[in-house]
């Protein structure tokens, strides 16, 4: 079965926690354990305060996030049109960071691949930035279907 869910948002911070909890409503039918559950929502907390702190500065701008439900797996797609990445190898490097003043630590990328199975950022200068991720799940499918 496939299910495909989409949602835009305003790229401000209380929006963050609404992303996070979104996404791991929709992991129910993994049957997922509470670990699973907690690294998909560090995730997508992630990469929502990276295009509220950073795609925007102090603009403000709109988020799609993207999630389609298949087989045993999730994949998920965060996209700002903000300011974009000039360089996405050297962001991706742990303790990276533009905004140390801000105390950020240059961690969110690295979390993002530790947590997923899969992680791919695209962006252009300019126009913003595609996160995508996925994540397997081992359980047993909840048999919702079934009589
Ligand atoms: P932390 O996530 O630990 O608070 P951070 O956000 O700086 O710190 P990462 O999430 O790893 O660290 O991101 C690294 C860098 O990549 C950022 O400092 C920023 O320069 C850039 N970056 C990340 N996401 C975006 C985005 N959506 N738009 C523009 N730049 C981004
Ligand atoms: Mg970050």
């Amino acid at each position: 079965m496939r299910n495909e869910i989409k949602m835009e948002f305003d790229a401000v911070s209380a929006n963050e926690a609404f992303a996070r909890v979104a996404v791991a409503a929709l992991l129910t039918p993994f049957n997922p354990t509470l670990e699973e559950v907690a690294d998909v929502k560090t995730a997508v907390s992630e990469a929502v305060t990276n295009a509220v702190i950073h795609a925007y500065d102090e603009e403000g701008g709109k988020v799609a996030l993207r999630c389609i439900l298949e087989d045993s797996k999730i994949h998920i797609e965060i996209e700002d049109y903000g300011k974009g990445i000039e360089n996405i190898r050297q962001a991706m490097e742990p303790l990276f960071t533009t905004k140390p003043e801000l105390d950020r630590s240059g961690m969110g990328f690295s979390f993002m691949e530790a947590f997923m199975d899969e992680l791919d950022v695209t962006s252009r200068p300019g126009e913003g930035t595609l996160v995508t991720m996925e994540k397997k799940f081992a359980g047993q499918p909840y048999a919702a279907e079934e009589e």
